[in-house]
């Protein structure tokens, strides 16, 4: 199997890549670098199967392929809000590109959507009927509008072109290869925690997320292909553990061992105030649940961030061994 995964350099696309070389495809990697990592390529550089090209989705390529991973574009809410334009023009135009990429190649393609489709939702959990509560106004509308664009892209290529697609809506995942500087909860409070500076909650913490480690999200994209065509709609993808984020932050204080305060922040426009997703869709489609817990993931992330932050000697004393 060829495969092509636009936005590989990023926090999912880094591990997918490698789940499908050592599964023996062959993965061609198409990224632009404008929030993903070249460290997370060039640790690649020379595997068996894999080729990679530094290019950006909105402008039109052509790459022979038997399946599409649609990964590309920006997931850190600093980061979509820094360049909002080109965060529609890459959901949008992306979309439209690697629909007729798929088109032409006869391939299945499978579009990264997000919970943010779901806006800040009036139902809780959010199943995948629910049609969500965005503001296409507001700071966050680039990345959610230009997603919920993309699913409408992608029903309507299967609707005219008969095309085969599946529509992940990813729920918030972490895990190591994320950037220091993305942006994100996670990285944020385990980077501050272990450099002894002040944990940043936005507003008082009791907003929730369900947290979801990034293997874990990676199976069941994997999974999402195999899955009977007539399943193509939108299947939830995260993990139902919810949590408030003031419990992200302690819990990061107590796994680092840090001496940092967790301090008040003010908190962004259109924040949603809680999201976890019904799962029961991806268990009946693609057998799936989440098998690692908050504690597990964070510690695997912590010791991740800890060995690119510090070598082992200039480790601060408050860091936990
Ligand atoms: P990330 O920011 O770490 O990775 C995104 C990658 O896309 C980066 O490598 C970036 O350089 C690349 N990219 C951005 N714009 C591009 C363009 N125009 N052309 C080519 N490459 C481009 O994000 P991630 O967490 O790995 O997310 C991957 C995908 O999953 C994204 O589409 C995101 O919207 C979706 N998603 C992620 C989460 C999450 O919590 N991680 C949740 C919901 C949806
Ligand atoms: N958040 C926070 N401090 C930070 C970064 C994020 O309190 O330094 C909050 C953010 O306001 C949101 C939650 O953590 O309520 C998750 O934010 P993230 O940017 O990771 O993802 P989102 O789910 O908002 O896209």
């Amino acid at each position: 199997m060829k495969v092509l995964v636009t936005g590989g350099a990023g926090l999912i696309g880094a591990h997918l890549t490698r789940r499908l070389l050592s599964r023996g495809d062959e993965v061609v990697l198409l990224d632009n670098f404008s929030s993903g990592s070249r460290a997370n390529v060039a640790a690649l550089d020379g595997a068996s199967g894999f080729s990679s090209l530094e290019h950006d989705v909105i402008v039109p390529f052509e790459i022979d392929c038997d399946l599409i991973y649609n990964l590309a574009c920006p997931a850190s809410p600093p980061s979509y809000q820094s360049a909002p334009i080109e965060t529609v023009k890459t959901s949008v135009l992306g979309a439209i590109n690697v629909l007729d990429l798929a088109r032409r190649n006869g391939a299945t393609v499978v579009q990264a959507s997000t919970s943010e489709i779901y806006g800040d939702p009036e139902v809780h959990p959010q199943p995948e009927s629910y049609s969500g509560n965005v503001n296409p106004l507001g700071p966050r509308a680039c990345y959610d509008e230009g997603k919920r664009c993309a699913e409408t892209l992608f029903a309507d290529y299967r609707r005219v072109h008969d095309l085969s697609v599946r529509i992940a809506r990813i729920f918030n995942t972490y895990g190591p290869m994320m950037r220091p500087d993305d942006g994100r909860v996670v990285s944020n409070f385990i980077v501050q925690a272990l450099n002894g500076r002040p944990i940043t909650l936005h507003g008082d913490g009791s907003q929730t997320r369900s947290l979801c480690y990034v293997a874990d999200t990676v199976e069941a994209l994997l999974r999402l292909p195999d899955a009977p065509d007539e399943e193509w709609t939108p299947v939830n993808i995260g993990n139902p553990a919810e949590i408030t984020v003031r419990e992200i932050a302690e819990t990061v204080k107590t796994l680092t061992g840090s001496a940092s305060p967790i301090v008040t922040t003010p908190r962004p426009v259109d924040d949603p105030e809680r999201r976890r997703p019904d799962i029961k869709r991806a268990g009946a489609v693609l057998d799936w649940r989440p098998q690692t817990n908050l504690r597990d993931g964070l510690s695997a992330t912590i010791e991740w961030f800890d060995a690119q932050l510090y070598s082992a000697t200039d480790r601060p004393a408050y860091a936990s061994s």
